[in-house]
């Protein structure tokens, strides 16, 4: 077990962290209108929070002049971003000055193809500079730009496209991978033909990531590349209100039909701003490397609105973890003295599987602080990360939040949060989560329970793009006065919070609550199993039965159903036995790599008819797989 932090080498310290949650506690007007006070508004605000007309509500600024322009008088020459290509000697480096300039004639484009305030703009790109040029050009105009990740099948942007109404899309000829070409302009033509009557798609801008020509159709479709090299390199900002939409943004849809969550401009960007300064203790000189691609709400708020607000390097990778060959990743690390590296459990489980030897190959020493997102990390991938990546010297941080969210809420601080492996700890000073039971009540000291936000924090989502009502229903209305998030927690003696999945994923096995989280991480500690997801079924006498997927190391081993059992039984009780154990050679995920536990469970109960929505699936043909074994 490594030392929780290196007093000294982090920013704020214990009591800090006290001063600044105490301050929150007793003013929260004060502490929020000085929070404002990091961005540039063209008018003040002159109150913070939020009394029903939304976050800093009288104020108006540009969220791209914060990111950019801002900057210019200070930094105009310092990196803003490093662009590191599959191959290891391709790498561009902009500087904020570079990147400001390419932001305006983007946004001289755009207005050219008669994009004004509040038009929605889809960018569906792979991992390219333009990306990140693309939505602060449309911030610069008070655009509104809905990113559509990379991987999506033509029927998922078709529906994107369709309940954002989007005029106008940035897309590429081609995005690489190795010696692939993954087909961009092509899957977006197949997109734009499947409904037209829905769509409002005007006009196709084209990167150019590769000279490979693609079918172009007249009067719509546009290569991007000469258009700016002709465009105005200086480009005016529209001013926005603090409440106007910054982005909508597609929830990843391990739940179900995703949600299109809107972003306002003056809460969302300090909040971007306030999270990635506290929890990646960012400092002068770091260099930021978070993995999550742009079309993720990690993406947005930690790729670009909270290092760029803030003034940071930023790194993106164009590659994949393991290729061309194990340790890329590390091999970036090394290269570019990556300071701060922010990924997801599902990331370091794949990269578990490849041993403590590649990354041993590798000076990792340059980083600082280790973050990841998405799931709960169970304690081994935890250590492993802890260990065997930063070497025992750096901080983590795992990071509980949504796309709801807009940004971190439960989080250690670097040197001012003592950490717990597997826990995201304590709340971020000024959020202040509580746990309540099935009716609502509030649950005090050590416990377990629903996991809801008490009063409102600056980067909460406005709404869901065309339906206030569903936004009511979903997050306002479960639990009166409480902001309800989905998920379950436990709260520790120390008022650290343990995430144990989602409510719905709690399972009740004889009146005792079990989340699914603690069963997947006692298997995590089996080295012969490398994952598994835990689902309630119904059951007969008692109440709900456990029913286990595990994915096996090695899948001939003899004896996996009773070794998953015995560590179960072991780690958490007997009443947490499974019912049964299915070893399958995958899980269902979404294409951000989280476990679709609603598919497993309907599977389990046989439920095959009404599987819904299968297209946020990154391999729908494993649906059939677990199908075929479940029913035997
Ligand atoms: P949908 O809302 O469409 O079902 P989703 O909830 O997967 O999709 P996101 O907003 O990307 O979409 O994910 C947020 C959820 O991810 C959280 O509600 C929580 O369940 C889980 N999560 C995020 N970070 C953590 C973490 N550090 N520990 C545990 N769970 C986490
Ligand atoms: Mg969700």
């Amino acid at each position: 077990m490594s030392t929780p932090y290196r007093a000294g080498a982090f920013r704020l310290s214990p009591e800090d962290y006290r001063a600044l949650t105490d301050a929150a506690q007793a003013n929260p007007e004060a502490y929020w209108q000085d929070q404002g006070k990091r961005l540039d508004w063209i008018k003040a605000p002159s109150n913070a929070q939020d009394t029903g007309t939304g976050w800093f509500s009288d104020g108006t600024l540009n969220a791209s002049f914060n990111c950019l322009d801002r900057h210019l008088k200070t930094r105009a020459d310092q990196t803003a971003l490093i662009w590191q290509a599959e191959e290891a000697e391709h790498i561009i480096r902009l500087t904020y000055r570079d990147l400001h300039e390419r932001v305006c004639r983007l946004a001289n484009v755009l207005r050219d193809h008669g994009i004004r305030r509040g038009d929605r703009v889809a960018v569906h790109l792979p991992t390219v500079i333009e990306g990140v040029v693309s939505m602060l050009a449309c911030a610069r105009l008070g655009a509104i730009h809905v990113v559509l990740f990379g991987g999506f099948s033509p029927e998922a942007i078709a529906d994107r496209l369709a309940d954002s109404g989007a005029s106008l899309v940035i897309t590429a000829n081609v995005g690489r991978r190795g010696a692939k070409r993954i087909p961009f302009k092509t899957t977006m033509d197949s997109a734009l033909s499947l409904r037209p009557d829905s769509l409002s798609v005007k006009h196709v801008l084209v990167v150019s990531v590769t000279d490979e020509p693609v079918p172009m159709q007249a009067g719509r479709d546009d290569m991007l590349n000469p258009l700016l090299a002709s465009a105005s390199a200086s480009c005016p900002i529209e001013t926005m209100a603090s409440t106007d939409p910054l982005f909508l943004l597609y929830t990843s849809g391990s739940t179900g039909k995703p949600k299109g969550i809107v972003h306002g401009t003056g809460g969302y960007l300090t909040w971007a701003s306030y999270t990635h300064e506290l929890v990646f203790d960012h400092q002068a000189g770091d260099v930021f490397w978070c993995t999550a691609d742009i079309g993720w709400i990690t993406g947005h708020t930690y790729v670009v609105y909270g290092p760029l607000s803030n003034g940071g390097t930023v790194l993106l990778f164009e590659g994949m973890p393991s290729h061309p060959k194990p340790g890329r990743w590390w091999d970036v690390i090394q290269a570019h003295k990556v300071t701060t590296f922010y990924t997801s459990p599902t990331a370091i489980r794949a990269l578990m599987r490849e041993g403590n030897d590649v990354p041993r190959e590798y000076d990792l020493t340059s980083l600082r602080v280790l973050g990841t997102v998405g799931e709960p990390i169970s304690q081994e991938a935890w250590s492993w990360f802890d260990d065997v990546i930063g070497g025992g010297r750096c901080a983590f941080v795992d990071t509980w939040w949504q796309t709801e969210s807009g940004g971190i809420l439960i989080s250690p601080v670097p040197g001012a949060v003592k950490e717990k492996p597997a826990s995201a700890t304590l709340p971020l000073p000024g959020v202040n989560p509580i746990l309540v039971d099935d009716k609502g009540h509030p649950l005090e000291g050590a416990t377990e329970g629903v996991l809801c936000i008490d009063g409102s924090w600056p980067g909460r989502a406005l709404t869901i793009w065309n339906d206030d009502a569903l936004f009511e229903t979903t997050y306002l209305r479960p639990y009166p006065g409480h902001y309800f998030t989905g998920d379950g927690a436990r709260r520790d003696e120390d008022g650290y919070y343990w995430i144990t999945g989602r409510v719905d994923d709690v399972i009740n096995v004889s009146g005792h609550r079990i989340g699914s989280a603690e069963i997947e991480d006692a298997l995590a500690a089996e080295h012969a199993i490398v994952e598994s997801a835990a689902i309630g079924i119904p059951h007969d006498l008692k109440g709900q039965g456990i029913v286990v997927y595990a994915v096996a190391r090695d899948p001939s081993h003899p004896d996996l159903e009773m070794l998953a059992v015995r560590a179960i039984a072991a780690k958490v009780g007997r009443y947490a036995v499974p019912e049964k154990v299915y070893i399958v050679p995958d899980l269902p995920k979404t294409r951000s790599g989280k476990n679709v536990r609603r598919l497993m469970r309907k599977i389990a109960c046989g439920e095959t008819d009404g599987l819904g929505d299968l297209s946020t699936l990154a391999d729908p043909e494993i649906v059939e797989v677990l199908i075929a074994i479940v029913q035997g």
